[in-house]
């Protein structure tokens, strides 16, 4: 294991912002977790585990703690069945190369959740989802290392706890470092076609997972800035759930609002109210922004601070708030 000292975390996350962290560890195999998890606890000091940086903001002071850096690699066909395979990938893998890789294999489920930065291991976390799929439908299971238990441990899907954008490793936050993935995949087909992006650029034509990539590639191009450029964590909102009343009660007083339907009541596009309730698309205060194509996506416009954040996402959500009495909760880590 090789501790580094002071490592500046902007470096090392997608929003490009915020201080150093005390002590930063790139974990390349499951001995290294043992003994950071074990080195922290000795200094008494809390540790964060970070994927591919892409869902993360750390405050300017830095993290005072150890950062864990997942780079562990490998990618295991463990077994299969007529229909399906059971495919372990470890948690540094990235994410996007895995599922392109999956699809090559003739293994599917995966082909609407192309494009998303970050690395798998970060995908059980906040159950990542787009257009109309889940992470947690191909998910069989997880092993972790439990810190209370101080084991490495293989958590069923039922007892990873996912839900709409989370899953306990987002609830329990401290306790669990996910060590790698085992994915249930289909041998045959079956393309997702629900939301309308998608629809519009099929028009009606069948299609295979290769050219459903291909779609999804593109709309997430057109809709998003590439971090490289334009640093963001992408969505920086979770979509608020309303109860069914509240929702039509909404729509009453913002006619082009859509409601989707979702547990007993509706989910609201936090794009919408920050578009046409908030008015903010485009909005720039300091160094960050709303940006100009997708209002739900924060951007960093080159010397942006994290204070600077805190203060935009604080305008958006008072805005909102005084318009609808919706609450926006962050979807992004934000570690203070
Ligand atoms: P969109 O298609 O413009 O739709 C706006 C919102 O309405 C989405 O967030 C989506 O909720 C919801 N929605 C749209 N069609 C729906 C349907 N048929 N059934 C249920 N809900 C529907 O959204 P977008 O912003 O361009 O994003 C497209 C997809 O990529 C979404 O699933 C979004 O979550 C995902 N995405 C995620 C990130 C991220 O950083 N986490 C970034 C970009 C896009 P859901 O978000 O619940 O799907």
């Amino acid at each position: 294991m090789q501790l580094k000292e002071h490592v500046p975390l902007k470096d090392h996350t997608t929003f490009r912002l915020g201080g150093s962290a005390l002590y930063y560890v790139d974990v390349t195999g499951k001995e290294d977790i043992v003994e950071v998890v074990s080195f922290a606890e000795k200094k008494d000091l809390p540790f964060f585990v970070l994927g591919g940086g892409s869902n993360t903001v750390f405050s300017d002071k830095g993290f005072q703690g150890v950062v864990l850096h997942m780079r562990t690699k490998g990618i295991v066909l463990e077994r299969e069945d007529t229909t399906h395979v059971f495919v372990r990938v470890e948690a540094g893998e990235d994410w996007d190369t895995f599922v392109e890789y999956c699809i090559k294999q003739g293994w599917y489920g995966l082909e609407n959740l192309s494009y998303i930065p970050g690395t798998v291991g970060a995908t059980p976390v906040q159950n990542i989802g787009a257009y109309g799929v889940e992470v947690s439908r191909v998910i069989f299971e997880v092993t972790v290392y439990d810190i209370q238990k101080h084991e490495f441990v293989t958590m069923s899907a039922t007892d990873c706890k996912f839900t709409y954008r989370t899953s306990i490793f987002k609830e329990e936050m401290n306790r669990y470092i996910i060590v790698s993935v085992l994915f249930r995949l289909e041998k045959v087909y079956t393309p997702i076609i629900t939301y309308k992006d998608v629809v519009e650029s099929l028009h009606g034509k069948e299609v295979t997972a290769e050219k459903m990539r291909e779609i999804i590639i593109d709309i997430r191009k057109n809709k998003l800035p590439d971090w490289k450029i334009l640093p963001t964590a992408g969505s920086f909102f979770k979509n608020p759930e309303v109860t069914k009343v509240e929702g039509e009660r909404l729509q009453t007083l913002f006619s082009t609002m859509p409601l989707y339907p979702h547990n007993d009541g509706y989910k609201i596009p936090a794009g919408f109210l920050i578009e046409h309730v908030a008015d903010m698309k485009g909005f720039r205060h300091k160094g960050v922004g709303v940006y100009e194509k997708h209002a739900l996506v924060l951007v960093n416009l080159g010397d942006g601070t994290y204070q600077e954040l805190m203060e935009l996402v604080h305008e958006i959500q008072e805005k909102v708030k005084t318009k609808t009495g919706v609450n926006l909760v962050p979807e992004v880590n934000i570690i203070d």
